[in-house]
């Protein structure tokens, strides 16, 4: 085994209950005095956001809100925060919610000031390199759910409408400068939303665990970040007020977002293709997912998710003791064994498959996978069949 890799964990993280009014320090810190806050149009209605905009105010911060973006966002919703961005003469913004919006706002502050279109940044070769980085705004992201970890991850994740693609806008410098981890902030969060963005957290955590990749440390927080969900993800959807619950699950949330940069795997692989084709919730499109994955990634696995079931403390510590769990959990938090029960048809197998294969996720799964075995997959997960 070669061992080399690039590790990066630069980010500065306030976390703890009740911190949200620490916001305009934050942004004081940061020279921001008029930020635009971006965040999605369920949100902008919540008191939560009224909240967050009187801790500025009353800080003598003048900020405005834009909130107009889609749940799996679109290159024509950074495009139009750019021009709020611009027409209101912000000088930093402030990221708050789940993926979408986070990924979002991320997007408008690396955009602010650049002369290429959005696409010229996709994760491809080098064209990080094009960015010109004096124009990317200072960012503050504030999570809301538990799942994506977007606030600690260096790229968005924005559709491209015409290819119907989704892709992954990268650079070093749309790291938020500052991540605001109030889990008091995510206690709104409906039962499903918390249960399908938790297992998000859990399979980011799993498929960073497996991917073949040389670093140890992203390994130890994988491992650790699967405890805490094992731990606290039932008790976080039964009383979504129970902050310790809460915090523990922002925490894995964080803790797989940093894991993931050593790869993800055949889930995301799939899951990103699903969620451009069918507009599905990106955390229950995991969920779905998982087992299906697990059964096809046994044989490279088997050993390691051994070794998880042991730390995370199952009493049935092996590989068909963690997948029953799995399915156990699935089934107690309410989410649906197959695709088809959420409205996604079998007939797109193939074109899923052929997605599934290009998408950058796929180059972390344990197993070299075709498209053919991915729509497999696909088909397996439409249909309920778990053993072949
Ligand atoms: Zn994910």
């Amino acid at each position: 085994m070669q061992l080399k890799g690039n590790w990066n964990y630069p980010t500065a993280i306030r976390f703890g209950a009740g911190r949200a009014s620490e916001l305009p320090a934050m942004c004081a810190e940061l020279g921001i005095k008029h930020p635009l806050l971006v965040t999605d149009s369920g949100l902008a209605k919540l008191p939560l956001i009224g909240r967050l905009l009187d801790y500025l105010q009353s800080a003598g911060l003048s900020a405005a809100v834009f909130s107009d973006l889609r749940p799996n966002p679109v290159g024509r919703d950074v495009d139009a925060g750019v021009a709020a961005y611009k027409e209101g003469g912000h000088d930093g913004v402030i990221a708050v919610g789940g993926g979408s919006a986070l990924d979002v706002g991320k997007a408008i502050a690396l955009m602010v000031g650049q002369d290429r279109p959005l696409w010229d940044f996709e994760d491809v070769g080098d064209n990080w390199t094009r960015v010109n980085v004096a124009g990317v705004a200072p960012t503050i992201a504030v999570p809301t759910t538990a799942g994506t970890g977007s606030e600690v991850g260096r790229a968005s994740l924005i559709i491209d409408e015409n290819g119907h693609r989704k892709v992954i806008i990268f650079h070093p410098a749309m790291l938020p400068k500052l991540v605001l981890a109030d889990p008091e902030l995510t206690c709104g969060l409906p039962r499903h939303l918390t249960a399908a963005t938790g297992i998000d957290a859990f399979v980011h955590n799993l498929e960073a665990f497996c991917s073949p990749f040389y670093h140890p440390i992203a390994q130890g927080v994988a491992l650790e970040g699967m405890r805490l969900v094992h731990d606290w993800l039932e008790a976080a959807c039964d009383n979504g007020n129970n902050v310790e619950a809460r915090s523990h699950m922002l925490t894995a949330s964080i803790m797989g977002a940093t894991a993931f940069q050593k790869g993800l795997g055949g889930v995301h692989a799939l899951a990103h293709p699903i969620g451009a084709h069918f507009d599905t919730h990106h955390g229950l499109a995991n969920a779905i997912l998982l087992p299906y994955v697990l059964v096809k990634n046994r044989p490279a696995i088997a050993e390691r998710i051994t070794a998880a079931a042991r730390y995370i403390g199952l009493a049935d510590a092996s590989f068909n003791g963690f997948l029953s769990w799995i399915l156990q959990l699935r089934a107690k938090l309410g989410i649906a064994h197959t695709l088809t029960e959420i409205g996604i048809s079998i007939s797109q197998a193939e074109m899923i498959g052929i997605a599934a294969k290009q998408d950058p996720s796929d180059g972390g799964n344990p197993l070299p996978l075709s498209a053919d075995d991915y729509a497999a997959i696909f088909r397996a997960a439409c249909e309920g069949k778990l053993h072949g």
